[in-house]
């Protein structure tokens, strides 16, 4: 399925998208990203609603200056749309930027790792980031209220809703999922007789979704010295170290089940580390300080997460089973 011949049949749906919020990708700079990145999602869509007896779905890319990606469902058809400013913007910060080089010529650990891949470390970053945008949407699919699903990724701020954070939660889970996987196919490609931290290889995973949220949240990278001040029981998201404590553990225990021992304070310590080449300024300093002031809440909340998903049935976590391999 060629991206043309699917928005040709997505503009004949009758659902309120309008054409010109269709993103056509042709004349973009970097419309080889474009893609590829819709093959890599299409191919993820179709299994995914296999698996799960989902019949209509539709992917495409929004037209705006605003970075989202959302899920929605109306009339049983199932739609992803991520924005054609997300890709530039991601590209933009990791692939065309001097932050990620900088950090590869100040720690020799990443330049052992860009030594032992073929292609560029700062595609890696954008490789994670995307492939969990993917797998996050495709969760939402599942989650529907009353047969409507509508999911958009910029953190909003609303009354609290458990089922909301839960939802959240599950499909960070499973982007996530993802990504440790294919972080783990690398980890092991690499000769053992390379010597490098397997922190370092997923620290690319961790940085590059804590920069994605980030991204959501700021809408920019550049001169954005907000932070997101620190809460548990609020908004449509979980707060960002929310996640990414929770993300973190995910990896761990996926790794460990494979056999990688993962350090998680070092993990920690590198993530930030690529964090702050992004956001040199003290007020991330401080939110990093804010992990640990907070960790307690922010192990405890995640705790209280697990503990409620596994009562809710509409969750990927509690339907593993149905996923083919
Ligand atoms: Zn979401």
């Amino acid at each position: 399925m060629t991206y043309e011949k699917h928005i040709e049949i997505l503009k004949k749906q009758n659902l309120p998208i309008p054409n010109s919020d269709i993103y056509e990708f042709d004349s973009s700079p970097i419309s080889d990203i474009f893609q590829s990145y819709f093959d890599f999602s299409y191919k993820a869509i179709q299994k995914f609603c296999a698996d799960f007896s989902i019949k209509e779905y539709f992917f495409y890319f929004g037209n705006t200056f605003s970075s989202n990606a959302g899920a929605d469902c109306k009339n049983n058809i199932h739609v992803i749309r991520v924005t054609n400013a997300l890709i530039n913007n991601l590209h933009n910060q990791f692939v065309e930027n001097d932050n990620l080089k900088d950090l590869l010529l100040k720690k020799s650990n990443y330049k052992v790792l860009q030594n032992n891949i073929s292609y560029p470390i700062e595609k890696l970053f954008l490789q994670c980031s995307l492939t969990f945008t993917t797998y996050h949407e495709l969760t939402h699919f599942l989650h529907k209220s009353n047969g409507v699903l509508n999911f958009h990724e910029t953190p909003r701020k609303c009354e609290f809703d458990l089922e909301k954070h839960l939802f959240e939660f599950d499909a960070d889970l499973n982007g996530a999922q993802f990504v440790s996987f294919y972080l783990i196919e690398l980890y092991v490609r690499i000769p053992k007789k390379v010597n490098i931290e397997p922190e370092i290889i997923f620290s690319i995973g961790t940085g590059s979704l804590l920069l994605t949220f980030l991204l959501f949240f700021n809408r920019e990278f550049s001169y954005d010295k907000n932070i997101e001040e620190f809460y548990l029981k609020e908004n449509s998201h979980p707060h960002s170290l929310i996640r990414i404590h929770y993300i973190l553990n995910h990896f761990y225990n996926i790794c460990s089940a494979n056999n990688i021992e993962l350090d998680l304070q070092k993990l920690l310590n590198y993530s930030f580390d690529i964090v702050f080449k992004f956001f040199p300024y003290d007020s991330y300093k401080r939110f990093k300080n804010i992990y640990y002031e907070d960790f307690d809440k922010i192990d405890e909340y995640s705790n209280f997460l697990f503990g409620q998903s596994i009562k809710n049935k509409k969750l990927l976590i509690n339907n593993i089973n149905k996923l083919s391999s």
